[in-house]
């Protein structure tokens, strides 16, 4: 006789949610997936689909403008924004399927709509149903925070939440925060023609990466147009104007929508946690242990709702601990592997990372050697008129151990893949340099970092050997 209804109850159904449930499903489990919202979660609905798909057309409209670099004549392009948007719901129509009940239910897992919260350590309530479960996978995802500024919630302002529903494009859009989802948004909405301003309190952009890639995103922006305003503390929304203090006195922003983008908090709200003693970090997130498992043993978690990254990827990776320790964790259990963790933000240069940055190398007292190689010397860059970037490559001293990498150009997000694929098994930048590369592709540039390194330590005794014998045959 079995004690529980279910052997997993995963709560939320987004990145993190769905690869739990798919994996509990693969090894027969019986599974439980419950949504209170959109099956598929932020990634498909307001994050990553929508957001890539209206980056795509923002593109096209900024290769309008800027066509005659290509011997095109060049022309303002009449944006029908609303057109815009449609195209975004139908790449979220199209992809919906495959993150869709049906297709779930099909798989095995018995998909309930309705907000889940813990009743016990065996219990999850949704509405007047009582499910019982051995174990439990937290997968509930973030909101995008707002932060307590005076007149804010009254200026109406969009987040990555109700952007989608936008069908008027803003003349004047005022985006609160340089992170990547702020850079990519701004980015967008300049091209597609609103004027936008970006402000941030940081002193740059991209504060996680380098700060030279801060730098180079303030410039790329700011020469689409985009107003960059770095250091600017908002103080309170009066007037129709944003009031920030900055290092040079008090500064008012016009604007007619703005958007948020500051972070991203936690979904933990109404779940039952202190019922069951499952702590929150400050930042909100869900304290969990290296095999991702909170305080109450049998209950797990992933995703954005525990971080520390927020990304798709890392919600799925995650999903595969949380649900393996979750179901066989009294057998084995498998520490979270956060060794090799990549990344992209998708502006037009893309920034692609990958392990360390020379700034963290430098606050960890890490010693590295740093490569890099200049997109404007790569052929395929010069024929495709896209040479503003670089490939940095950091190694530890005296070998050719990749210990990051960070890819700033055209693709980055498609070219990192080799570093990623690199470090996750232990392959040097030898490995990389003794591997073809198709000419003329992007992906050279991979190579041609590698070699700059093979030339830097170039076995000059050996060569002057071989110079040597090559005399003696002649
Ligand atoms: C604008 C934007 C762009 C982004 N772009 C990228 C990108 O390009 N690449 C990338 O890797 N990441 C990107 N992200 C981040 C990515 O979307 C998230 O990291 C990812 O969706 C996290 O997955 P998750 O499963 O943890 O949470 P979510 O996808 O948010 O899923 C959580 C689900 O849980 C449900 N839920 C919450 N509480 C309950 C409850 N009590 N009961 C039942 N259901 C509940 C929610 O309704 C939601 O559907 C982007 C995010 C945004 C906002």
């Amino acid at each position: 006789m079995s004690r529980y209804d279910n052997n997993l109850v995963v709560l939320g159904a987004g990145s993190g949610g769905l690869i739990a449930a798919l994996i509990a499903a693969t090894v027969n489990a019986r599974v439980t997936l419950i949504e209170k919202a959109q099956m598929g979660g932020d990634c498909l609905n307001t994050g990553c689909v929508p957001s890539k798909t209206l980056i795509r057309s923002a593109k096209v409209a900024h290769e309008m403008r800027s066509a005659d670099r290509y011997g095109i004549a060049a022309r303002e392009p009449e944006v029908d924004f609303a057109a815009v948007m449609e195209r975004v719901q139908a790449a979220i129509r199209a992809i919906e399927p495959k993150d869709s009940m049906a297709r779930y239910s099909e798989l095995g897992v018995t998909c309930v709509a309705g907000h889940g919260a813990l009743e016990d350590a065996h219990h999850v309530r949704v509405g007047d149903r009582l499910i019982s479960t051995r174990s439990i996978v937290l997968a509930t995802g973030a909101s995008p925070l707002l932060p307590p500024i005076p007149g804010l919630e009254q200026a109406d302002p969009l987040t990555s939440d109700n952007l989608w529903a936008l069908r008027d494009l803003p003349s004047q859009l005022l985006v609160m925060g340089g992170g990547p989802i702020g850079c990519e948004l701004a980015q967008s909405f300049q091209r597609l023609g609103s004027q936008v301003t970006l402000i941030d309190m940081e002193s740059r952009l991209l504060p996680r990466e380098d700060a030279e890639v801060g730098e180079f995103m303030a410039e790329t922006l700011s020469a689409e147009g985009v107003d960059v305003r770095l250091g600017h503390q908002a103080k309170e929304i009066a007037d129709g104007m944003l009031h920030a203090s900055t290092g040079s006195g008090d500064v008012a922003i016009a604007f007619d929508r703005i958007l948020v983008a500051v972070g991203r908090r936690p979904h933990t709200e109404g779940l039952g946690l202190e019922k069951l003693g499952i702590e929150t970090a400050a930042n909100g997130t869900i304290v969990v242990d290296e095999y991702l498992r909170t305080a109450c043993p049998n209950v797990f978690a992933c995703g954005d709702a525990t971080g520390p990254y927020q990304f798709t990827h890392m919600a799925s990776h995650q999903a595969w601990y949380a649900s393996v320790n979750a179901m066989f964790g009294r057998f084995k259990k498998f520490k979270v592997d956060y060794s090799v963790v990549p990344w992209c933000t998708f502006t037009d240069p893309e920034v692609a990372r990958v392990g360390l940055s020379e700034s963290e190398a430098a606050a960890q007292g890490i010693a590295v050697e740093v490569i890099r190689y200049g997109l404007d010397d790569l052929d395929r860059s010069i024929a495709d008129g896209s040479t503003r970037g670089w490939v940095k490559v950091l190694v530890k001293p005296g070998s050719d151990r990749i210990l990051g990498a960070c890819i700033v150009g055209s693709a980055a997000g498609e070219l990192i893949g080799e570093f990623v694929s690199a470090m996750t098994h232990g392959l040097g930048l030898k490995k990389i340099m003794a591997t073809i590369h198709i000419y003329p592709t992007l992906l050279e540039a991979n190579k041609f970092a590698a070699s700059t390194w093979r030339r830097a330590h170039a076995p000059e005794r050996l060569l002057k050997a071989v110079g040597l014998l090559q005399r003696l045959l002649r």
